[in-house]
C-alpha cells in the first residue's frame, strides 16, 4: 500500500458477461481516480452499468483487462485475505436494498463488521455511536423488519461506517425510498462524507442525487465522462 497513491484508481477496465452468440461488454475502457477525501457521482441510465462498475471499485468483481487499484496496489495482485481486510477496512458498501440480516437487531447488524478485529464491547458502543449518529439510538434494539425502509438505509450507513473506511461505495442507496427518506438519506451521506473526510463514490439514475456529490461521471456506452 502507497499512502502517495490514489485511493482508487482504475486504468482501461474492461468487463463483460457471457452471452451468446458474444459476450455482453458492459464496461468499454474506464478511467477513474479518486483521491481520499474526495467525492464523485457516477450517473447513467439503468443497465448502462453502474453497478458493474461499482462492484469492480469495490473488488466484488475483477476485470477482464485493465487495473483496478486501491491505494496503488493492483487488485489483481491480492490474495484473498489482502481482499477480505480491503473490504472489510478501506471500504464502506451501501447497496439500494439494505442488505441488513432479518434476525439480528439494528445494533447487531452495525456491530458484525467490527467483530473481525474488535473485541464486541467496545465495538458495541461505537455502534451505538453511530446509530445515534445516524439518528437510531432509540431504534437500537429493533429488527429491520421493525424499521421503514428509510431507518434501515440508515442502519446500513452506520454499518458501513463502523470500520472508518476510506471510502463509501453507494449504489442507489436511495432507489427503493420515498423521495422525503431519499431527501433525508442524501443529507446523511453529504454530512458523514464531510464530518469524516472520507471519500464516497455514489452510483445513481437520479440526476439530483448526483449533483450533490460532484463531480458527475456520466456512464454511457461502456465508458465514463466527466460533466464539469
Ligand atoms: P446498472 O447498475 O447501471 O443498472 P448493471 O451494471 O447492473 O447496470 O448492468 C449492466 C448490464 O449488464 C445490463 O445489461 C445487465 O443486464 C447486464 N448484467 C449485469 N449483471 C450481469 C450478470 N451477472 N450476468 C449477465 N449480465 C449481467
Ligand atoms: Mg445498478
Amino acid at each position: 500500500m502507497n499512502d502517495k497513491a490514489p485511493l482508487l484508481q482504475l486504468s482501461g477496465v474492461v468487463k463483460e458477461y457471457p452471452a451468446s452468440p458474444q459476450p455482453l461488454r458492459v464496461l468499454r475502457g474506464i478511467d477513474f481516480t479518486l483521491n481520499a477525501g474526495e467525492c464523485a457521482a457516477i450517473w447513467g441510465p439503468s443497465g448502462c452499468g453502474k453497478s458493474t462498475l461499482l462492484n469492480v471499485m469495490g473488488t466484488l468483481d475483477a476485470p477482464e483487462a485493465g487495473t483496478a487499484r486501491i491505494r496503488g496496489t493492483d487488485t489483481s495482485d491480492m490474495d484473498t485475505a489482502e481482499l477480505a481486510r480491503v473490504r472489510n477496512q478501506e471500504l464502506g458498501f451501501v447497496f439500494q436494498l439494505h442488505h441488513l440480516l432479518p434476525q439480528c437487531t439494528a445494533i447487531e447488524n452495525v456491530v458484525i463488521p467490527a467483530m473481525v478485529h474488535e473485541k464486541r464491547d467496545t465495538a458495541q458502543e461505537r455502534a451505538l455511536a453511530l446509530l445515534e449518529r445516524v439518528g437510531l439510538g432509540e431504534r437500537a434494539h429493533h429488527r429491520p423488519g421493525a424499521l421503514s425502509g428509510g431507518e434501515r438505509q440508515r442502519v446500513a450507513v452506520a454499518r458501513a461506517l463502523i470500520n472508518e473506511p476510506a471510502v463509501l461505495l453507494a449504489d442507489e442507496p436511495t432507489g427503493a425510498l420515498n423521495e422525503e427518506a431519499a431527501t433525508e438519506l442524501a443529507d446523511l451521506l453529504a454530512e458523514v462524507q464531510r464530518e469524516r473526510a472520507m471519500a464516497i463514490v455514489i452510483v445513481t439514475h437520479a440526476r439530483e442525487l448526483a449533483e450533490r456529490f460532484a463531480p458527475i461521471y456520466a456512464l454511457h456506452g461502456g465508458r465514463l465522462e466527466r460533466q464539469d
